[in-house]
């Protein structure tokens, strides 16, 4: 039996649904546009990125997709919640409730291979995922396919769900119907601005990367400003996701993988004040906390109990 595009993408639509993703859609791969293009470039020419200075490479593949995977003529845009219906005691230092899961990278990564694997065997074509290891735009696709849109607070919002959500991409060497864009926008009201504890974003939508906690508590290496306050968070912020409107709606993930990890809701500050090195690597080798290694998460937590110490 042959399919048209329009049956396969249903059944695609189908399957992600049935594994997890919360939101797909489909877009056309074209070069990234003009205008996006040059907004990235005077961000990066700014130095807005801080430290991660992969962010500067690879701008010939972030510009068009295309070159992540010869022929590819569809991007899939898939979202995926990590809203844990559990966070932690609000005394204790805080974790950004998406890392108090699996870590996303292994979990999103699985998922959408199965995805890919059901296209591949579906209409023979070839498939690629990203999962935030390539140089991809991912708002910028995720806002053409229709996903959703991206609020003040530079997250991606996802109308009637919000924005505690994963983002991942699967590319294929198959054109399939693209999906219209998002014409909900943020709603400009400023509440994001006003509770950011760093005072990081800027009221058209910039964000001062070098003052934001999550950018500092996690990619930053080496001391961190004296004026900035952590303000209780020990590994990245959720100020801005949580007092956005567009999160009101929101629900939490059916992912088992996603809910906060036992051992992580019972961590508390005396047991974080005494992790060792090999106690570090053990409790976290499968969370994204790793990322900031033992070293950043220390520091951070020094930082934390200074603060609170009043120092
Ligand atoms: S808090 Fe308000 S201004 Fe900020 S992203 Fe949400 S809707 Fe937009
Ligand atoms: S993550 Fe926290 S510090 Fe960074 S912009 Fe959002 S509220 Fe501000």
């Amino acid at each position: 039996m042959n399919l048209t595009p329009s049956q396969c993408k249903e059944l695609i639509v189908a399957e992600a649904s049935r594994l997890g993703v919360e939101k797909i859609a489909f877009a056309s791969i074209d070069p990234v546009d003009d205008e996006a293009r040059n907004i990235y470039q005077r961000w990066i020419e700014g130095r807005h990125h801080g430290e991660m200075a992969y962010m500067e490479k690879y701008s010939d593949v972030r510009d068009n997709p295309a070159l992540l995977l010869p022929g590819a003529k569809t991007i899939v845009c898939c979202a995926i919640n990590y809203q844990p219906r559990q966070r932690q005691d609000t005394n204790v230092p805080q974790i950004a409730s998406y890392a108090l899961g699996r870590d996303y990278h292994e979990v999103v990564r699985e998922l959408l291979s199965t995805l890919a694997a059901y296209i591949e065997q579906l209409t023979g074509a070839k498939t690629r995922v990203c999962v935030d290891t390539a140089p991809l735009r991912e708002r910028y696709w995720a806002v053409k396919s229709g996903l959703g849109f991206v609020g003040i607070n530079n997250q991606l919002i996802i109308p009637s769900r919000g924005s505690r959500f994963f983002l991942g991409e699967i590319l294929i060497t198959e054109k399939f119907p693209s999906d219209e864009p998002c014409t909900q926008k943020c709603l400009r009201c400023g509440a994001c601005v006003k509770a950011c504890p760093a005072r990081a974003i800027n009221a058209d939508g910039s964000i001062d990367t070098q003052r934001c906690i999550s950018y500092l508590t996690i990619e930053h290496r080496g001391d961190l400003p004296a004026d900035v306050k952590l303000g209780n968070k020990v590994y990245g912020c959720d100020v801005c996701q949580d007092v956005c409107p567009h999160n009101l709606c929101s629900s939490p993930t059916t992912i088992s993988d996603f809910q906060a990890s036992e051992a992580l809701l019972t961590l508390d500050e005396e047991a974080m004040k005494t992790l060792t090195p090999e106690q570090f690597s053990a409790l976290f080798r499968h969370s994204a906390i790793k990322r900031t290694k033992y070293v950043g998460f220390m520091r951070n937590l020094s930082r934390v109990l200074a603060e609170k110490a009043g120092d």
